[in-house]
């Protein structure tokens, strides 16, 4: 059943407390801290005017980074609310703490289309903790309480699940929802063929994904260091390349089990590899491919997928009717080794007849950086809650949302 939204509760004159994900990027520039990635504001922009429109008093509440209790310049939320008002092109009010007086005399002094942001929830390592006692503070200010922070949903904190059990009226926002819709719903009962594309460097990291896919999924496109981890379950050298040798039977038994489910896992046929990769220097030293189904020579590591394996990836892209991605295919961070990811990228994109899901974390800036982000039907602003939602997990901050 589909989880309350805004829609379907009272706003007006209400004291609305927002959960989002504000968890930019900042850099400093000139002693400043200035926002370099505003992704995640803007996403949240339909349900701030629709609270708006309705005429609640919106009191917004994020976490920033790991301050761990402590209050540091680098995490505070300031920048955000300057940016916000900016985007917004009204006041957004900043209150340098998110529980206590300055909280409650700010908000009693609302009105209606007002809109605050409060500090850094972490500068309190109650949040973290889910204590009840905080979760009650934040809950002092609020009427109604809305999560549209899906980036944080997988965590038990106490602006996340906490303060929900608090407050009697409760919704999720339009972002939430719209995760909710393409990663859940979307994926139910995919159009076929579904092809799934994951990379990364970790089978570790993916395999609650794989296992939960394969029911559902036609063909899984294995690109990125965890294909070597793959690589080891069928016997293949490696090289040097990223592995996790005690994943090696994870690998295996995923393997076996998409066999008996009729589910395609397929492998790169050929490998971008070198001698040396300097990650910090962003080279890597004589690249050269391995020949279709050779091994990866002692020495040398894979880092990137090869030639024949894009022609291979992008053919399966291209005949998909449902694509979700997740993952890079290689070392995309480097120019030399981002070619497999970009290709993925550019097919993903080209298959406009398709429902196309990103799914968070590097591809989403991959996509980003290879200019298709308004190409694909969606791109998930979670990481971690993304995977975990595609796993199957329950994630704690829609679990504390009613249904309709
Ligand atoms: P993940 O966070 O698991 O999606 O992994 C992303 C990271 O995997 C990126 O930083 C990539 O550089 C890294 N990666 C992908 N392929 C390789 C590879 N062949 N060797 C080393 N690292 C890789």
């Amino acid at each position: 059943m589909p989880k309350l939204t805004i829609k379907d509760i009272p706003l007006k004159d209400q004291r609305v407390l927002v959960r989002v994900d504000y968890n930019v990027p900042l850099d400093e520039k000139d002693g400043k801290f200035v926002i370099t990635d505003e992704t995640r504001i803007k996403e949240t922009l339909p349900t701030l005017d629709y609270l708006l429109e309705q005429g609640a008093k919106t009191i917004l509440c994020a976490h920033m980074g790991r301050p761990k209790g402590k209050r540091e310049p680098s995490t505070s939320l300031r920048p955000v609310a300057e940016r916000l008002a900016e985007i917004l092109k009204r006041p957004v009010a900043f209150v340098d703490d998110c529980i206590g007086e300055k909280v409650e005399a700010t908000v009693a002094a609302m009105k209606a289309g007002d809109i605050v942001l409060l500090e850094n929830l972490r500068y309190y390592n109650e949040e973290e903790k889910n204590n009840p006692e905080f979760a009650a503070k934040l809950a002092r200010v609020a009427d109604v309480y809305v999560n549209d922070a899906f980036g944080a949903a997988h965590r038990a904190h106490a602006s996340t699940e906490g303060v929900a059990h608090i407050v009697p009226t409760k919704a999720i926002g339009f972002l939430m929802e719209k995760e909710l819709q393409f990663l859940g719903e979307e994926l139910k009962a995919p159009a076929k063929p579904f092809v799934v594309v994951l990379g990364g460097a970790k089978v570790s990291d993916k395999i609650g994904v794989i296992d939960a896919l394969l029911d559902k999924a036609d063909t899984i496109l294995i690109g990125g260091a965890m294909a070597y981890t793959f690589g080891l379950a069928l016997g293949k050298k490696i090289g040097k390349s990223l592995s996790e040798p005690d994943k090696v039977d994870v690998a295996k038994e995923a393997l076996e089990k998409a066999k008996a489910k009729g589910v395609r896992i397929v492998l790169p046929v050929d490998t971008l590899i070198t001698e040396h990769l300097d990650f910090k220097a962003k080279t890597i030293s004589e690249p050269k491919t391995t020949a279709p189904g050779e091994d990866i020579p002692d020495g040398w590591e894979g880092v990137d997928i090869g030639p024949e394996t894009i022609e291979l990836y992008k053919k399966e892209v291209a005949a998909a009717k449902t694509i979700l991605w997740n993952g890079p295919m290689g070392v995309f961070e480097v120019k030399a080794s981002a070619t497999g990811t970009f290709a993925i990228a550019e097919a993903v994109a080209a298959n406009t007849g398709a429902v196309s899901i990103i799914g968070g974390g590097d591809s989403v800036k991959a996509i980003k950086r290879a200019g298709y982000a308004d190409k694909v039907s969606f791109i998930s602003t979670g990481g971690g809650a993304s995977l975990e939602f595609l796993e199957g997990k329950v994630l704690p901050g829609v679990a504390a949302i009613p249904e309709k």
